[in-house]
Parts: C-alpha cells; structure tokens; sequence
C-alpha cells in the first residue's frame, strides 16, 4: 500500500461475532463501521454515526491500520469482515480496504442503502443493497438505485436486496423492490422500533411478535413468494448495546 494511503472515519470496529442481518445472518464476522451517512432514518439505530454524538470517538485510520486492529482484536479466528455505516459507500478510500483484506484471504461484507454508487462495490463478497421504507421518512432515488442494480448485473456480480419493515406500508415498498428488481435474491427483515430499552430479555417478546407479524404477512403474498424472512438477530441477544 502506498504511503499517500487515504484515511477513512471509524467509528467503531469489534468482533469476532455473529452477522445479525441480511444475507449473511449467522456468519461469523469481524465489524468495521464507518462514520458518515447521506439518510436521517427516523429509526436508525446508528445515528451516532452522523448525529455529532460520535464526533470524537472517530479515527482517520488507513486500511492497512485496519486490518492490523482487526487482528490485533481477533487473532487468526476470523476471515470475514463486514463493513458497515453510516453509510460506507460515500467512502472512496474502502477500496483500498476491500483490495487488502481479499489480500490477505478475508471475505469482505457491505450493506447500503443503494444511494451512491462506488467502483469497489464489484469486489465486495457479500453485498446488501437495503433501500429504505416509507416508514424510515426518506425517499428512494429509483434512477440511482436502478443503475447501480444495472451495473452489478452487467458485471454478473452476485448481491442480495434487503427492506427492513415496520408496517403495511413498509411492505407493500418492499414488494415494490422486489418486483422491481425480479431475480435478485430478496430478504425482508423485521424492523426494532423499540431503540431505547437497554435490556435483553424484556425487549425479545417485542422483537419475536414483530417477526411472526411479518412472518404473517409474507406467507399468504402472492407477490413476495421468492423471498427470505428475517429477524434482526442480534438484538434477539444483545437488545440494543453497542459494539457486539
Ligand atoms: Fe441510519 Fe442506515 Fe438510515 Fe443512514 S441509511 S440513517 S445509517 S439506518
């Protein structure tokens, strides 16, 4: 790497643990979140990374001081990495990140809301595009989203669309996404509304009647037939902390 390597804002970087999201639920994984996002969801748990709260807790780090933090933190026992906002893909300096730890032989993870498109998103592993639902308060840029969608598929890169849903609504444009883009392998995932309680076990009975919500309505859609339903793992576990 050279020495006018580019810095990139990190808030946070921890693991090993387990994927809680997406296409990759599951997966054990190392987290690098970046700071910086162009969206102001009404339930995003990150703000931190763009409210101003997190301000001093960023460091301008290069990607090869990334991936020494990542090994200083979890040894030889991992060999994914996900990346993660904010959103990373305002980001140009990941690249440089995504080359060295294909590298060094780990798989790299991204999710998105599918807002910017950036040239280093052909070298991801596991990408998630997740455009955000009415429910978020924000409005999806359909020519954006439609080209990067063309692009990946022109590169025949494999990638995954994820809509997390709070009510009707959020599901009748999550169906809309998914028949927009046939084809592309499709979750939908139960949305945590419940953002400030801090314990585990009173928040599960939430977050496990808000999946059998959803569970309910995709299983009688003829629409959403070819599709995934998830729970958002980790907080199934961890609730609403930081840093797991
Ligand atoms: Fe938060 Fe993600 Fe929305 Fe940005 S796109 S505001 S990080 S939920």
């Amino acid at each position: 790497m050279s020495a006018n390597s580019k810095r990139i804002p990190v808030l946070e970087l921890f693991g090993p643990t387990v994927q809680g999201e997406g296409m990759v639920i599951g997966r054990k994984t190392m987290f690098v979140r970046t700071a910086g996002c162009d969206y102001r969801c009404s339930w995003c748990d990150s703000a931190f990374t763009w409210d101003g709260t997190g301000k001093d807790d960023i460091r301008m780090l290069t990607a090869d001081e990334i991936i020494e933090k990542l090994r200083a933190l979890g040894g030889d026992c991992f060999d994914h990495v996900t990346i993660s906002g904010g959103n990373p893909a305002l980001l140009p300096a990941l690249g440089e990140l995504i080359d060295g730890l294909r590298e060094s032989g780990i798989r790299s993870a991204l999710e998105t809301q599918g807002s910017r498109w950036q040239d280093w998103f052909l070298d991801i592993d596991d990408l998630t595009l997740s455009p955000k639902p009415p429910s978020s308060g924000m409005t999806t840029d359909w020519a954006v989203l439609d080209d990067i969608v063309g692009k990946l598929q022109s590169k025949s890169r494999s990638f995954c669309l994820k809509t997390v849903v709070f009510d009707e609504l959020d599901l009748e444009y999550a169906t809309f996404v998914h028949l927009r883009y046939p084809g592309v392998p499709f979750y939908v995932q139960a949305g945590n509304a419940n953002l400030r309680e801090t314990e585990p076990a009173r928040m599960l009975p939430y977050l496990v009647e808000r999946y059998e919500w959803l569970i309910r309505q995709v299983m009688n859609n003829t629409e959403l037939r070819s599709v995934h339903v998830l729970p958002q793992l980790h907080t199934w576990v961890w609730g609403n902390k930081k840093g797991v």
